[in-house]
This record gives structure tokens, sequence and C-alpha cells, in this order.
């Protein structure tokens, strides 16, 4: 197939054109052929709780979820999203008219913006930017508008005054993530303040996806923006089980938002999946309702990759900059004598085994992202210590 018809017309549609495979393909590939240690794609490799896995199996067995769950998910999911919410953030959704579950986070992020924009209407973005945003966008017909994230002492910084210039007019939405997956940043209480005062000041709805809202470190604290002033009837607020439970492959994920919106966002997802993951539904309202001592032992294991994994990246000879929350360390590579993290990521297999993900893939302004390069550290322990292992070849 050469992508064109005898027309001459290309098989796939202006809106996807410029979005080719995703580099994670190429990447995961490359892993494989050269039997490298992959750091690129970010998931875990152990399986969530033992007693999740199980609640899993008793749903299947009991015929719980093995036909459509309702359109809305399963009524034990939504009441656990809600308490959740409730006991960690003291927000109050109810489980009938505010919690809707999606098909992961990726379905929540598309339904949104299926249901929210309008074509023509603009998106303010964070850039780098998670992958599907900027095709989901383009799906919606609407037109993004990224505010890049710039490295400032040691973490990557949200420039108010960038984000206030951004909007215009035709902005319908702001699209926020937080904790932030490339850079690994969580946005402080003032960011988030100015950026609740300006969705209100414009009247912008807001969609912020918070799927590593667990995943928090050190003294960084994890604020939901719908927490703030004048947010909670203006925010689509995205949370997933695939991050907090290690159980990528489930795909459960939800929104919590005010009817209206949910009924929105409600009408896309209706279209797009349906239902999905019926019996692992009932299983993640056990998996929400797991004592704080799962919570915190996950974010202290996490916690500790992260700084095995920093320590050999900063030993290899990368600028290593702070991951306060998420899966993610961004380094910066021009402490190395390299420039283009592109050229860098494709020969790094080759020169040290191990697989990387250039930052400037999550980038409208490529040559902002050009030195950043993104490994993941939800891997094993022996896995993260034979990466470092092999990264100080490049100190030489
Ligand atoms: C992994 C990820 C998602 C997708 O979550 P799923 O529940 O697996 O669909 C969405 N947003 C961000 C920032 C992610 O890292």
């Amino acid at each position: 197939m050469t992508g064109m018809t005898s027309s001459a017309r290309p098989l796939l549609n202006r809106r996807l054109a410029e979005f080719g495979t995703t580099i994670f393909a190429e990447m995961s590939a490359l892993a494989l052929s050269t039997g490298s240690i992959n750091l690129g794609q970010g998931f875990p490799d152990t399986d969530g709780p033992e007693e999740v896995r199980e609640a899993a199996v008793r749903a299947l067995r009991d015929g719980r979820g093995n036909q459509y769950p309702p359109g809305p998910g399963v009524p034990e999911l939504r009441t656990a999203i809600a308490a959740h919410q409730e006991h960690h953030y003291g927000l109050s959704w109810d489980p009938d008219t505010e919690v809707l579950v999606t098909a992961g986070a990726t379905e929540a992020i598309a339904a949104a913006l299926l249901a929210l924009v309008e074509p023509g209407d603009e998106v303010v973005a964070l850039e780098p930017y998670y992958d599907s945003y900027a095709a989901c966008i383009a799906m919606a017909g609407g037109t993004r508008v990224p505010v890049t994230l710039r490295p400032d002492d040691g973490r990557f910084r949200l420039d108010l005054d960038e984000l206030r210039a951004a909007v215009t007019d035709r902005t319908r939405l702001l699209l926020i993530n937080t904790p932030h997956n490339p850079t690994g940043t969580v946005l402080t209480r003032e960011e988030l303040t100015a950026v609740a005062e300006l969705a209100v000041e414009r009247d912008l709805l807001v969609v912020t996806d918070e799927v590593y809202e667990h995943l928090v470190f050190d003294e960084a604290e994890h604020l939901p923006l719908a927490t703030f002033p004048g947010m909670r009837e203006r925010t689509v607020t995205i949370g997933s089980a695939g991050k907090t439970f290690s159980f990528t492959g489930w795909k459960v994920g939800w929104i919590t938002a005010a009817p209206g919106l949910v009924s929105a966002v409600r009408s896309a997802k209706q279209f797009l999946t349906y239902v999905s993951s019926g019996p692992f539904q009932y299983a993640v309202a056990e998996a929400l309702a797991l004592p704080e001592s799962y919570f915190t032992a996950f974010r202290e294991d996490m916690r500790a990759k992260r700084d095995l994994l920093a320590t050999g990246l900063k030993d290899a000879g990368f600028e290593v900059f702070r991951t306060a929350g998420t899966y993610f360390i961004t380094t910066d590579i021009r402490p190395l004598g390299e420039t283009d993290g592109f050229a860098f990521c494709r020969a790094l297999p080759e020169r040290a085994g191990v697989v990387a993900i250039p930052n400037a893939v999550f980038y409208d302004h490529r040559e902002a992202g050009a030195p950043f390069v993104r490994f993941a550290f939800c891997k094993r322990t022996e896995v993260l210590e034979e990466a470092a292992q092999r990264l100080k070849t490049l100190a030489g």
C-alpha cells in the first residue's frame, strides 16, 4: 500500500495526516532488535495488588460485568470514585450525575474534547503534551495553542504571562495535566491559582488530566483544579486506574464533573466505546477503597525507583530535572555534548543498550524540546540498576 487510492487522494484524512505512527512503536521495535532495556514507554513491568486481580477474577466468575455494563459505569465503581474524591480532596460528586466511567483516561480525553470543542475553537494546552492530546483536538476540529513549560531552577515551570497571552476570544478550553507527563513537574498552588483565575475571568472550560494524582513525591502535593474557587462547575477532571494501581491494560478511567459537563461528555463517549471493561470495573471499585497504606507504599516504592534512576542518569552525565510526580524523568543531553534528542535516542540502543524517548515528539515547538529526553522508572529495581550500569558507558 502506498497510502494512495487511484484518485491519488490520501487514505488518511487531513485532520490526522500530521500524526504518523507514534514514536513508541519505532523505539519499542528498536529495543527488541538491539536487546535494549526499554525505558521508553510508561507501563509498569509488574502487576498491581493481588487482591485487586482476585476481585477481577471473582467478578468474571460471578458473572458481574460480562455483559454490557450500564452506560455511565457500574454503580459500585461510580460510588467508589465519588468516595475516593471525597476522601482525598474533600470534593463531593453525585455518583449518579457527576461521575462517568470511560475506557481509560484516553477515552475520557477524546470524549471530552469531541463533546466540548466546536470546529474552530482554540484549545490551550501545556507543551510538551501527552501524545493523544494533539490528535484528539484535531479530531474535534479544534486548533491547539501550546503554552510551553520551561526549565527553571531544576523544574519545568508554567509561565503565567504566556498562559494569559495564549487565551483569545476563540479559546474554548484549557487542557491541563498535573502531575505532568513527560516533564515530571507538579503544578504548584500558585500556578494552579493563576490557571483557575484565568478560567473564571475568561469563562473557559477546563479539562484536567490527573491520572498521576497518587504519584507525587517529597514535598510536592497534588491539588485538583476542581478544588479551586469557581472551578467545580467548569472543570472536567480525568482519572484512571491504570497508573494508580499498575493495571494499564485494564483501561478503566473516569471523569468527575458537574452534571451538564458529564452529560455532554457522555454524549460523545456513548458513540466511541459505549461501555468497556465490565468485570474490571468491579475490581477497580475495590482498589479505590484500599487503605491509605497501599497508596503510601506505592508512592514510596516509586520514589525509590525515581532516586535510583536519577542517580544513574546523573552519573552518566545527564542534567536531571527534579521529578515531583509521574513515572518519568526528563533529562537534558547537552552536558553530554549532544543537542538533538531524536538522533540521541536513535543511537542510544547501540551505544548503551537503553531506549528512551525524545521529548521533542511532545512539542509543536520542536526546537524548544530538542535537547530533552524522557526515561521511565516504573520498572523493577534490578532493571533500573542494569540500565544505570549500562548508561555509565556514556560518561566514558
Ligand atoms: C497514561 C496516560 C493517560 C492514559 O491513561 P489510560 O487510562 O491508560 O487511558 C492519559 N494521560 C496521561 C498524562 C498519561 O500518562
